[in-house]
């Protein structure tokens, strides 16, 4: 029996038969490597029964070729091992590496390469034991085996080379090649490489083998695809990190030129109230001084001038108001609203009993903010709701709503309205709607609204119908700055 087991094995098998012959316990199925006639090799699995023998106490051993079998199981275990170590491959080099090993270990490889499409060619950037060594690149519109399965999105096995006219035999030194498989890999539905295994037999590859590339094909597109999509998300990192980068140093030159233009808005502003001043002034005089010489028409004129000097003087000041808006000097502090609408009411008092005009206000809230700008809000608002009315009792209401962020303050009046198409206009600075012979003003008081109320991190709008009334929104944050 020894004489047809392997050198390695004879001992385990002599020793099994003997134990089996004195009636012990033995395993009766194992594996072992058997040796042929001619000396090769081949892994078999025995299986052996005690018999008796012609009263002597015998082993009847059967034993099967499983060489099929080891190979199947060893070509999965290269399978794991592959997929396991693709599932981690961080570069190209790396995929290179893992399939030229899981290759040779399932195919025993004797050469190819891994083919790369780059634009209009298939580039074979990775070659294995080929005699050439440099980069060649076969374009896509061309022969070639590799090319074809590009083309045709599908494996390609060739069984004999010799009938493929397509065949590419590179440089003359090189070995010849006769049997030839290529399988593209794809990123969702376009080629992106071959794998191609060349060898020097005809018809070297089995369906078994093409099956198990076309496995390593799968595993290596979804690398592909994901290194692709690790190297677009660090990318738009970076460049998400970048534009964060441009809008702070945009933040930081767009606040240093309010800040320029507060400042140059506010030193312009006073200093064209002097030549103002003096304007007045010296119309003032001659109003008082000169009236006899003047003519009609010189008084008219100079009346004029007079009240554009002080228009131009109320322009001025509310670019000033505006210009402090921004500034950041005012105190913050908890501002009762009630109060500020009875201030407002007081100060206006000539205003509204002329006018027999009432304010009318639900209980207001006490709120963080600027004491000042607050008030300037709602002055607005209000004188503006008494100037713009017709009616016999000009009625101001001011209501408060609340969400758990914020506050919505409603000033309502029963005045002229405002047609839709002006509802943003009017928020622009020194856009008005009338002329100064109608209603007087300058055109800033809504802008000046809006930036405190944007100051606060809130919003204003209006709704309106001309003839019945006007509704001014804002909204201020109740955890504002
Ligand atoms: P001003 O009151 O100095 O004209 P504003 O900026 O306060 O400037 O208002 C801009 C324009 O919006 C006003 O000229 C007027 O036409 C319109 N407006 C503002 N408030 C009202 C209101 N409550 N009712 C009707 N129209 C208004």
């Amino acid at each position: 029996m020894l004489e047809h087991i392997h050198p390695d094995d004879q001992k385990i098998a002599q020793e099994r038969a003997e134990a089996r012959q004195r009636g012990e316990t033995v395993a009766s199925l194992y594996q072992v490597t058997l040796v042929r006639k001619d000396g090769s090799t081949f892994p078999a699995e025995v299986n052996v029964t005690l018999i008796d023998f012609q009263g002597t106490a015998c082993s009847l051993c059967y034993a099967r070729d499983i060489t099929d079998r080891v190979k199947q199981e060893n070509r999965l275990e290269v399978l794991h091992r592959f997929t396991a170590q693709m599932a981690s491959a961080l570069d190209l080099d790396e995929v290179n590496r893992i399939t030229y090993n899981a290759l040779v270990q399932v195919l025993g490889l004797s050469r190819g390469s891994l083919g790369l499409v780059t634009g209009e060619e298939l580039t074979h950037e990775y070659r294995w034991n080929m005699k050439r060594t440099e980069v060649f690149s076969m374009p896509l519109d061309g022969p070639g085996i590799t090319v074809r399965a590009v083309n045709s999105k599908k494996t390609v096995l060739i069984k004999d080379i010799r009938d493929d006219k397509d065949y590419y035999q590179g440089g003359e030194d090189e070995e010849s090649t006769l049997s030839e498989l290529v399988v593209p890999f794809f990123v969702e539905d376009n080629v992106e490489g071959v794998i191609n295994v060349e060898n020097k037999e005809v018809n070297a590859f089995s369906a078994n083998d093409v099956i198990i590339v076309e496995i390593l094909a799968v595993h290596i597109g979804i690398a592909v695809e994901r290194m692709r999509i690790r190297t677009e998300q660090k990318e738009t990192q970076k460049r998400i990190f970048e534009l964060l980068d441009q809008l702070q140093q945009l933040n930081e030159e767009l606040e240093r030129s309010n800040q320029d233009l507060e400042s140059y808005t506010y030193v312009v502003s006073h200093d064209l109230k002097a030549p103002l001043r003096t304007i007045k002034s010296f119309g003032g005089f001659i109003l008082e001084d000169d009236i006899e010489q003047l003519s009609l028409d010189s008084k008219e004129y100079l009346n004029r001038i007079l009240n554009a000097a002080t228009h131009m003087d109320e322009l001025i000041t509310d670019l000033l108001t505006l210009s402090r808006v921004g500034r950041k000097d005012t105190e913050l502090g908890k501002v009762n609203l009630n109060e500020i609408v009875e201030s407002i009411e007081n100060d206006i008092i000539a205003i509204l009993k002329e006018k027999n005009a009432v304010i009318l206000k639900d209980d207001l809230p006490v709120i963080e903010g600027q004491a000042t700008w607050l008030k300037q809000l709602f002055l607005n608002l209000i004188t503006n709701g008494l100037k713009f009315n017709e009616s016999p009792q000009p009625t101001i209401r001011i209501r408060v709503e609340q969400s758990e962020e914020i506050y919505q303050f409603i000033v309502n009046d029963n005045g002229i309205g405002i047609s839709s198409e002006y509802f943003e206009k009017i928020f622009d600075l020194f856009e008005r709607l009338h002329s100064n012979d109608q209603y007087e003003g300058t055109g800033a008081g809504l802008s000046i609204c809006k930036r405190i109320v944007e100051g606060f991190g809130g919003r204003i709008w209006v709704e309106s119908e001309a003839g019945v009334g006007s509704s001014f929104y804002f909204t201020i944050p109740k955890t504002n700055g």
